[in-house]
């Protein structure tokens, strides 16, 4: 699973320092290398980071992985037929998590890096819906690690892909994030509903949607945690 619009941060061969923020800090895969390209080639991908900053990472190349997906749900994965026992959401977006332990129990990401449910049973994960589920370490001997990135509360401004006039007031104005939200039925959790402090316009902006990033953050804001060994390595 390599495509642009999935939102990832900082894996096991990170190697980079604070290009990311420092980590637990999220970007969107914008850019897939391709083979004989000098700049961005096979087995890498580019990355947006949410505060702005860009650069190609190794996505299996020379055996190297970069990069982990903390959510695959804006490039359209979903468990159409799958109901959370967390949210009660029917048709989980983005990975699915199955109790071990349980009958008939799953989560969505979002409850199960919330903690949902016994934190000593065994949860498989399936990557999308014809993945195979692979086993997890139980959460609660889990690294923790905090997200940060455009979540809501989040100060923002506009983006690399802004195409979108003077909406934000005019560039270098600043907004607020009040809901991050999926686009139709195409992509979850893949655009930012943002109110824009001067004029008070609310709008929604891609942020992950079809591989663009409409956005980045002036101030980061808290978007939960997640289980750092939890997540799988992009491009494994
Ligand atoms: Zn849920
Ligand atoms: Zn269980």
């Amino acid at each position: 699973m390599l495509e642009v619009g999935i939102r990832v941060v900082r894996g096991p061969d990170w190697k980079w320092g604070p290009q990311d923020d420092g980590e637990g800090h999220v970007g969107t895969v914008v850019e897939l290398g391709r083979p004989g390209s000098a700049t961005s080639p096979d087995k890498t991908v580019v990355v947006q980071w949410d505060s702005g900053a860009k650069t190609n990472y190794r996505v299996g190349y020379q055996g190297a992985y970069d990069l982990r997906v903390v959510d695959n749900a804006p490039i359209g994965v979903k468990h159409p037929n799958i109901i959370c026992d967390g949210c009660k959401r029917q048709g989980i977006a983005g990975m699915r998590w199955k109790c071990t332990r349980c009958e008939d129990y799953d989560l969505c990401t979002i409850c199960y890096m919330a903690d949902v449910h016994d934190v000593n049973h065994v949860f498989q994960r399936f990557e999308t819906a014809n993945s195979v589920g692979e086993e997890m370490p139980p959460r609660i001997d889990g690294a923790k690690i905090q997200l940060r990135g455009i979540f809501v509360g989040a100060k923002v401004m506009r983006g690399p892909d802004w195409d979108w006039g003077n909406q934000d007031g005019g560039e270098g104005k600043t907004g607020r994030v009040i809901d991050i939200r999926g686009w139709d039925n195409e992509s979850g959790r893949s655009v930012a509903n943002v109110t824009w402090t001067g004029s008070g316009f609310t709008n929604v902006y891609r942020l992950g949607h079809k591989g663009k990033v409409d956005l980045k953050y002036v101030q980061a804001s808290f978007g939960g945690f997640y289980y750092r060994d939890h997540l799988p390595v992009l491009g494994k």
